[in-house]
């Protein structure tokens, strides 16, 4: 046993909002309707995206100043990030949210991180995207792919979640974390999780279930 990785959603998870739907909301691009819609199990988030952010006439400044000045962090994701990189622990973020408001999320908060985002590019009428990580299966396939392969790998794995398009990878891992409508699947379904507050919890967590190496071994 190689001890913990973690992988983790972003919107709503690592940040307290959905940043995508707050930037389509704040702008005026969507409304609330449209953005209930596509929680449905039934929606690729990949498309809502897309669809959603094709007519989203947003430059790459605007986005990063709505970043910096509206978008707000989880308690402790910082730390845990930064816990994970002196433990050992590996940590992937795997999102269907875009570069053009990752990049200057992480970049405010000064910390690099594995993850998969979509592409964004500005063109003309709106913002393209693409998912380059996403040519043979839809985004929570993917992400549970991600926890798949650590576990494989001989890890045991924690998730941290929000939405409907984690619950395939909650059901695959150790330990999970999650918030709102992904905890709520989680207690229909009988999928133990616990609600993500404060991600240094997490970091408590791993500490305490990780068996300090014997002297002799
Ligand atoms: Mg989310």
């Amino acid at each position: 046993m190689k001890g913990w990785a973690a992988v983790s959603d972003f919107d709503g998870t690592i940040t307290l909002r959905d940043v995508g739907d707050h930037l389509l909301l704040h702008y005026g691009f969507s409304d609330k309707e449209t953005i209930e819609a596509s929680y449905s199990l039934k929606v690729r988030v990949e498309n809502f995206m897309k669809s959603a952010f094709a007519g989203a006439r947003l430059t790459e400044d605007a986005i990063a100043g709505f970043v910096r000045g509206k978008v707000r962090a989880r308690a402790g994701f910082r730390e845990f990030i930064l816990f994970c990189g002196a433990s050992g622990v590996p940590l992937e973020i795997a999102s269907g949210g875009v570069d053009l408001y990752a990049d200057p999320f992480f970049k405010m908060h000064g910390v690099k991180v594995r993850s998969f985002f979509g592409r964004g590019r500005v063109v003309k009428g709106g913002i393209k995207i693409t998912y380059p990580f996403l040519k043979l299966m839809d985004l929570s396939s993917f992400k549970a792919s991600r926890v798949r392969r650590l576990k494989r790998a001989g890890y045991r794995v924690v998730f941290f979640g929000d939405g409907p398009n984690d619950f395939k990878a909650a059901q695959l891992a150790d330990k999970v974390y999650a918030a709102g409508r992904l905890l709520k699947l989680c207690r229909e379904r009988g999928i133990a999780a616990s609600p993500l507050t404060d991600f240094r919890k997490a970091a408590a967590f791993i500490r305490k279930n990780t068996a300090s190496p014997t002297p002799d071994s």
